[in-house]
């Protein structure tokens, strides 16, 4: 056994290790080639190979975020997480004022005395309102700490991701 640098974080690794301790990238030998022709996009995926092979599982890929058996990967901004670090994952939502520019939109709309000019004003309040979107989060807790890991406003797109890290998590066990 030796150590040897991972090639992805530079993290010290044993050669025989599956996979990195600490950012989960596979082993060399092991990495599976992600070829975009197998994935298909926004689709959770099955495990494509058998875990005993000893090969990176993809659960989810949409080619901006990455979740396998081993690793969440968003190669927007590179940052991977390793699931065996993973403690908990939860979704979290920011939400957006909407109510706050309707209600301001209205009150400009009733102070207005009604004028053309303050009804406009106010719609185009309420219209704002109405078009903010919230924002949700993927926040992975690693060693304690809860970090907003994956952000989008596709409250549709996060399920799927929370999901498939889920499942990581589940046959990781
Ligand atoms: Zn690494």
């Amino acid at each position: 056994m030796a150590i040897i640098s991972c090639y992805e974080c530079d993290g010290k690794v044993s050669d025989t290790a599956a996979s990195c301790p600490h950012c989960g990238a596979p082993s060399k030998s092991n990495a599976l080639i992600i070829n975009n022709n197998l994935m298909t996009n926004s689709e959770l995926l099955p495990p494509i190979l058998e875990r005993t092979q000893n090969r990176e599982l993809i659960y989810f890929d949409n080619t901006s975020v990455i979740v396998s058996n081993t690793r969440v990967l968003t190669t927007s901004n590179g940052k991977t997480f390793a699931i065996r670090n993973i403690g908990a994952v939860q979704k979290r939502v920011k939400e957006a004022p909407k109510l706050a520019w309707i209600i301001i939109g209205v009150l400009v709309a009733a102070f207005g005395h009604s004028s053309i000019v303050a009804i406009a004003i106010g719609i185009a309040f309420i219209a704002i309102g109405l078009s903010l979107k919230h924002t949700y989060f993927v926040c992975l807790t690693i060693a304690d700490i809860p970090n907003h890991a994956i952000q989008s406003t596709d409250e549709n797109l996060i399920d799927k991701i929370i999901q498939a890290i889920n499942q990581s998590v589940a046959d990781y066990r």
